[in-house]
C-alpha cells in the first residue's frame, strides 16, 4: 500500500520539462487521492503548452505504473484561469513564466553594493554564450538599469496592453525606470508594488528566453518576499561587499529565499579589494615594484604591472558562504574600468571582455549556467 505522502515523494522525481525543479516543489501537484488500488492525481499547470502538460501527465502515469501498486490511475490537469485578480495577489502563487527557461534573481541586503552592475554584466556574459537573455529591473526605489545600459526610450504598449521590452546589446530589457522616468524618485506603496510587479511578470512580451535576470530592490523584507513569491525563480544570487559580508546580510537573504523554496546559487562579493594596473616608464625589464605590506609586484618587460589590493580582511565572503552552505561564486574588485563602463552605458563584459573584471563575471555566469543546466 502507498499513501499520499509516499506518492508525493515519488512524484518529486519528476522534473518539469526545461527546468531542474520537480513538479511537487513547483506546487503543480494539487491533489492526490488514494483508494485501495485506485489513485487519482490532480495537477495544476499554468502553461499554454500542451506538449509540456502531456509530458508531465505521461511521466506521472509511468512512475505510478512502475510501482505495480495500482490498477486504476487517473491523472487530471486542471486549467488555471489566466486572469488573476489583482486585488488578491496571494492567490496568484508562484507560477513559471511561459517560454522562459530560467529565472535568476539578483538580490542584496542593501542598495549601492553593485547589484545592478552585477545583474547587467551577468546578463551580458550570458548573451556572449549565445543565450537569449532578458533583464528585468524591479528596483522601484532606484532603477539603475536605464543608466547602466544607456537606455532613454520608453517601451511600446501593444493594443492589448502588453509591454514590449526594449532591446539593447542583444538583450531584452524592462525597467520600472522606463515608466516612472529616470529622475523621478517614486514612493511606491506596498500594494502598488505588488500590482506593478504582477503586471511586469504577466504583461511583458518577453518571447522565448533562456535566462531572465531579475534585479530585485535592495533588502530582504516583505517587498522582496512578495516579489519572489510571484513567479518561480530558478535560483538567486546574493551580492554583498566585504564590509557587509560578516554582518547578517547574506544570512537574511539566504533565509528569505529559503522561505520561498528558491535555491541560493551563490554569493558574489563586490568591491572586494582594488585592482591597480599601471606601467612604469623608462622600464629596463626585470624590475620589481615593492609596496609596503604587499608581496612584491611583478613588472613585465614592458613595464606593465597589475595587482589586487585588499582593503578589508580577505576571504570573508568565502568563509561566510561556507558557513551558510551556499556556494561562493567569486569576487569583483573595485574597478575604475567597471565604473567608467557603467557611466558610458555599456556593460564592461561587452566593451572589454578580456579585462580582469570581465573574466570574473564570465566565470560567475559559467558557474550559474552549469548549476542550472544540470
Ligand atoms: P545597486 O544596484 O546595488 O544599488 P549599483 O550596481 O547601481 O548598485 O552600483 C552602485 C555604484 O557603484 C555605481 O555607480 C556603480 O558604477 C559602482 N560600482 C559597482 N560595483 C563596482 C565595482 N566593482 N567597482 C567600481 N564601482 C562599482
Ligand atoms: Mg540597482
Amino acid at each position: 500500500m502507498m499513501n499520499k505522502q509516499d506518492i508525493l515523494e515519488l512524484l518529486k522525481q519528476i522534473k518539469y520539462p526545461g527546468f531542474s525543479r520537480d513538479i511537487v516543489s513547483f506546487g503543480m501537484v494539487e491533489d492526490v487521492e488514494v483508494d485501495g488500488k485506485s489513485v487519482s492525481i490532480t495537477l495544476k499547470i499554468s502553461t499554454q503548452k500542451d506538449d509540456k502538460k502531456q509530458a508531465v501527465e505521461n511521466a506521472v502515469k509511468d512512475i505510478l505504473l512502475s510501482t505495480d501498486t495500482f490498477d486504476n490511475i487517473q491523472v487530471q490537469i486542471k486549467e488555471q484561469s489566466q486572469a488573476v485578480p489583482i486585488s488578491q495577489p496571494e492567490l496568484a502563487g508562484p507560477v513559471p513564466l511561459d517560454n522562459v527557461s530560467h529565472i535568476v534573481a539578483v538580490a542584496s541586503g542593501k542598495g549601492g553594493v553593485g547589484k545592478s552592475t552585477v545583474a547587467a554584466n551577468l546578463a551580458a556574459a550570458l548573451i556572449q554564450k549565445e543565450y537569449k537573455v532578458g533583464l528585468l529591473d524591479l528596483d522601484i526605489y532606484g532603477p539603475s538599469l536605464p543608466t547602466i545600459l544607456g537606455i532613454n526610450d520608453s517601451p511600446h504598449l501593444t493594443q492589448d496592453k502588453k509591454l514590449v521590452p526594449l532591446e539593447r546589446y542583444g538583450m531584452k530589457v524592462m525597467s520600472f525606470g522606463f515608466i516612472s522616468g529616470n529622475n523621478t524618485p517614486t514612493i511606491w506603496r506596498g500594494p502598488m508594488v505588488s500590482r506593478m510587479t504582477e503586471q511586469f511578470f504577466q504583461d511583458v512580451l518577453w518571447g522565448e528566453l533562456d535566462y531572465l535576470i531579475l534585479d530585485l530592490p535592495p533588502g530582504t523584507g516583505d517587498v522582496q518576499l512578495t516579489l519572489t513569491q510571484k513567479i518561480r525563480i530558478s535560483g538567486a544570487i546574493i551580492v554583498t561587499t566585504p564590509q557587509d559580508i560578516a554582518l547578517t546580510d547574506v544570512r537574511k537573504g539566504a533565509d528569505m529565499f529559503r522561505k520561498v523554496q528558491t535555491p541560493v546559487l551563490g554569493v558574489v562579493e563586490n568591491m572586494s579589494g582594488l585592482v591597480i594596473k599601471g606601467q612604469m616608464t623608462h622600464s629596463t625589464g626585470d624590475q620589481r615594484l615593492t609596496i609596503a605590506g604587499l608581496d612584491e609586484v611583478v613588472v613585465d618587460e614592458n613595464g606593465h604591472f597589475e595587482f589586487q589590493l585588499d582593503l578589508f580582511k580577505k576571504g570573508g565572503g568565502l568563509q561566510e558562504s561556507d558557513r551558510l552552505g551556499v556556494p561562493f561564486l567569486g569576487e569583483i574588485p573595485i574597478s575604475q574600468e567597471l565604473m567608467a563602463a557603467t557611466d558610458k552605458g555599456e556593460p564592461l563584459v561587452l566593451s572589454d571582455p578580456d579585462s580582469f573584471v570581465s573574466k570574473v563575471f564570465i566565470k560567475i555566469a559559467d558557474s550559474i549556467d552549469t548549476i542550472l543546466q544540470n
